[in-house]
């Protein structure tokens, strides 16, 4: 999910030189088919998962994303990286995170996601949740949360389930979206295309 409005202003700003030195990883864009890719359960928290982890929330904060699920990276394994601080100095690691509770209580907020860039909408959501991942060290920890952190833990591991929030609105809005991120898609291929052309 991304920062916050204002700061999604600045989330497409790339800089090659950042991407180069930072191992910044690319985050696939609704509607790609890999978001519907069912994640698996992590096996082993070794060198290489550290080093995804260390990669994904460099990610999530260069996008200014308040989350970011392996899914979006095109990694199909169960680990959600999470910072809703906003000294942006909290981070969360969940491996391996399950739903273990969800109050019936619901809230209605406006999400968006790093894989659905420039799109807000409403979407209702358990007010309360509590998860149980491990950490990034394999300890086994219970999150309890409400508000803005229940809202994207349940964002979150809907991605690892193959889900987008944009497939809780209408059929129309959906189309909608897609048709909006084609074309986005379509004029920045043909501005790479533009750039490439000898003078
Ligand atoms: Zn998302």
């Amino acid at each position: 999910m991304p920062h916050d409005r204002a700061a999604r202003l600045e989330s497409g700003e790339n800089s090659d030189i950042l991407i180069d030195l930072m191992a910044l990883l690319s985050i696939l864009c609704y509607p790609d088919a890999r978001l519907n890719k069912i994640a698996r359960p992590v096996e082993a928290i070794d060198a290489r998962l550290k080093a995804l982890i260390g990669d994904m929330f460099e990610t999530m904060y260069e996008a200014k994303g308040v989350g970011l699920a392996a899914t979006q990276v095109d990694v199909h394994q169960r680990l959600v990286v999470i910072d809703v601080s906003e000294t942006r100095d909290q981070p969360l690691t969940l491996i391996n995170p399950e739903l273990l509770w969800a109050s019936d209580e619901r809230l209605k907020g406006e999400e968006g996601c790093l894989s659905v860039p420039g799109i807000y909408d409403g979407v209702e959501r358990a007010a309360q949740v509590r998860v149980r991942a491990l950490d990034e060290n394999g300890q086994s920890r219970q999150i309890e949360a409400e508000g803005f952190l229940a809202v994207c833990l349940q964002h979150e591991m809907d991605h690892l389930a193959g889900k987008v929030f944009v497939q809780y609105l209408s059929r129309l809005k959906q189309s909608r979206i897609k048709a909006k991120l084609c074309k986005q898609e379509r004029q920045a291929q043909q501005e790479t295309a533009r750039q490439r052309e000898p003078l």
